[in-house]
């Protein structure tokens, strides 16, 4: 069968993470190698509502697979909420002569396409990039396992100095609503308790769990909390809260923020964004359509688009077990 798709654009949106150029060089790329035409879309849906284009070759993507961010930019965009923003859009798309997109992004950057799929019959597929690592229909999105390593990274530095002093550190981690990276990079880091969102144990479970590590010998603590941690408490609070309660702790707060989302990607991230974007062009030419790429069991899966959007990543139970085992 003869492909009808003679050009792709590819664009990031929403928040950025390391991989997403890995990916984008990834899908300009195969695009070559199948010999069909790749645009880059500026400043995800603004720059495809102003006509933000830009022809990209092989070449286009030379010494990018190391490199965090977008070099394509990335944005939020309320006009494209819109169906009048939308149809600006795929007026420019058609213009251009472009036939169908890739988009490397979040769930609000999936809804879009889907809507936009629906509305116009155009061909989308797309590629999880956020450190959250939040998106059903993947065990890993772009980004999560450099994020990983930027936080397991920060926290030895951390304990150095908590240790140096017998300081108690509450680490706050990104994850919007789940907890993911909290219990991964918790348990690489050797965390003595980790509070995600999961699994609300209550701050008198935490108090226990400080209190007895004292008792048991350990000069310092590493507490890392999820930024959606539901004990009701901000992480300075959680400071007073403890300090109060426990006088014994000098306690410190180190919210690592923005760092996470930055850096060179991790090998992983490099070699998954590699994969992902081959498939994601693959698939089109292959005439599949509103459906985003994953990974599960290293083998790369497509879902719906709308699944990976309604459905919700579930916890390692296993790992929470794993990191209770490791905190006696
Ligand atoms: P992310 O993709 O990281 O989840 P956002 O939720 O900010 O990031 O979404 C990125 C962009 O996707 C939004 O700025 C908007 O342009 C588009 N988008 C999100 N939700 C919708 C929607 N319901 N309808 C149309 N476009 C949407």
């Amino acid at each position: 069968m003869v492909s009808e798709i003679k050009k792709i654009g590819v664009f990031t949106s929403g928040g950025d993470s390391p991989g997403m150029n890995a990916a984008i060089r990834s899908v300009v790329r195969t695009c070559a190698f199948m010999g069909v035409d790749c645009v880059g879309i500026y400043r995800g849906y603004e720059g495809m509502i102003e006509g933000d284009f830009k022809p990209m070759d092989a070449r286009s993507v030379n010494n990018i697979i190391n490199k965090g961010g977008t070099i394509l930019k990335s944005a939020r965009c309320n006009p494209f909420r819109t169906k009048e923003g939308r149809k600006r859009a795929y007026e420019q798309l058609r213009a251009e002569g472009i036939d169908a997109f890739v988009v490397i992004g979040g769930d609000g950057s999936f809804t879009g396409a889907m809507i936009f799929n629906q509305e116009f019959d155009f061909p989308v597929i797309g590629i999880p990039g956020t450190i959250d690592n939040d998106i059903f229909g993947t065990t890993f999105t772009l980004g999560f396992d450099t994020a990983l390593n930027t936080v397991v990274e920060a926290v030895d530095k951390i304990r150095d100095t908590a240790s140096s002093h017998n300081r108690l550190f509450f680490v706050e981690v990104m994850g919007r609503d789940v907890g993911h990276i909290a219990l991964n990079a918790g348990v690489g880091a050797g965390a003595e308790e980790i509070l995600i969102p999961e699994e609300n144990l209550g701050l008198d479970r935490l108090l226990e769990s400080l209190k007895r590590s004292k008792e048991s010998g350990k000069s310092s603590s590493i507490v890392i909390v999820a930024e959606g941690d539901k004990t009701g408490k901000n992480v300075f609070e959680l400071k007073e809260y403890v300090e109060e309660h426990l006088p014994i702790y000098d306690v410190r707060v180190s919210v690592l923020g923005h760092m996470q989302r930055g850096g060179p990607p991790s090998c992983y991230d490099r070699v998954l964004a590699s994969r992902m974007g081959v498939k994601a062009v693959e698939s089109l030419l292959e005439g599949k359509t509103s459906l985003m790429v994953g990974v599960q069991d290293n083998r790369l899966i497509l879902t719906p688009i709308n699944k990976a959007i309604k459905g919700h990543t579930k916890i390692d139970k296993e790992l929470i077990r794993v990191s209770e085992i490791m905190t006696t």
